[in-house]
């Protein structure tokens, strides 16, 4: 759990892949519908907003019982309200849950300088790390810069509300789960904590 920009897909990546487990983030999922069903997902993206649960969990419950799923899954953006949150409660055993906390302020500052790799779809932050060597020139493949469709500032001011109404209330259900780790730290530092701090529980 974390607010727009607070490195919990970052984290989600590198953990699962640490502890080998499915790494299953909903926005990655919704990113790769094709068709009518795409275009219908991009328009509720950029504009900020959450997509409806009925979609959202149809979409969830196709991908979690997939076979990589058996060793257990990280999940990144999901559950994202209490709804959410309740019908996860009867699919799956939750272990534990991960609160990656950043300020409203380095959010936008995070997110209005993320770019990545229109090609190999490497990612980057003009104002944090990894930079560009190149203004909007990928280091990997010469491929060219871009950044998500929602993160605009109007975009970027809306799903940081959304996660203060919606999403931050789940915390409190799962209080005995919750593990918070300061996310204002480098990529490598707040990996070490999550790490330890799951190692303690
Ligand atoms: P993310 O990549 O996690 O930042 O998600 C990008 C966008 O996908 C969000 O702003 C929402 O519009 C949508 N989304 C991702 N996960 C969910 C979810 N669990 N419930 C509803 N909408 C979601």
């Amino acid at each position: 759990m974390g607010i727009q920009g607070s490195g919990k897909g970052t984290q989600a990546k590198a953990i699962a892949k640490k502890l080998e487990l499915a790494h299953i983030s909903t926005g990655d999922l919704f990113r790769g519908a094709t068709g009518k069903l795409r275009m219908k997902l991009k328009e509720i993206m950029d504009s900020g907003q959450l997509v409806p649960n009925e979609l959202t969990l149809e979409i969830l419950k196709k991908r979690i019982t997939q076979d990589d799923c058996k060793n257990g899954i990280i999940l990144d953006g999901f559950p994202r309200n209490l709804e959410q949150a309740k019908y996860l409660e009867k699919e799956i055993t939750i272990n534990k849950v991960v609160e990656i906390k950043i300020s409203d302020k380095e959010s936008i500052k995070r997110l209005s300088g993320r770019f990545s790799c229109q090609n190999c779809k490497k990612g980057y932050n003009i104002y944090t790390t990894p930079k560009p060597q190149q203004e909007q020139i990928c280091d990997n493949c010469g491929g060219k810069l871009i950044q998500r469709a929602d993160d605009t500032p109007n975009a970027i001011q809306k799903r940081i509300n959304t996660y203060h109404e919606q999403t931050e209330p789940i915390l409190e259900f799962y209080k005995e789960k919750l593990i918070t780790t300061n996310g204002e730290k480098s990529i490598e530092i707040v990996k070490k904590n999550i790490l330890n701090l799951l190692k303690k529980s």
